[in-house]
């Protein structure tokens, strides 16, 4: 059982992140992976497919924040 002020791994570099920031100090980017629809912006989840809003699909490893 994690607690949840635990370092964990950028999903994108794999840098250790605190769930308090906001960025990756190492890639910059925000460190949990979630789709942002191109078409309407909506944020969802990875293991989301498609846009729970329009339906579009996600590139699969793709249109991540
Ligand atoms: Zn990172
Ligand atoms: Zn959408």
């Amino acid at each position: 059982m994690k607690r949840p002020d635990e370092p964990a791994a950028c999903d994108h570099c794999g840098a250790l992140v605190f769930p308090d920031m906001k960025k990756c100090a190492q890639c910059g980017r925000f460190p949990v992976k979630l789709h942002r629809c191109p078409k309407c912006h909506t944020i969802a989840g990875k293991e989301e497919t498609v846009c729970p809003r329009c339906g579009r699909m996600f590139e699969p490893g793709g249109d991540y924040l």
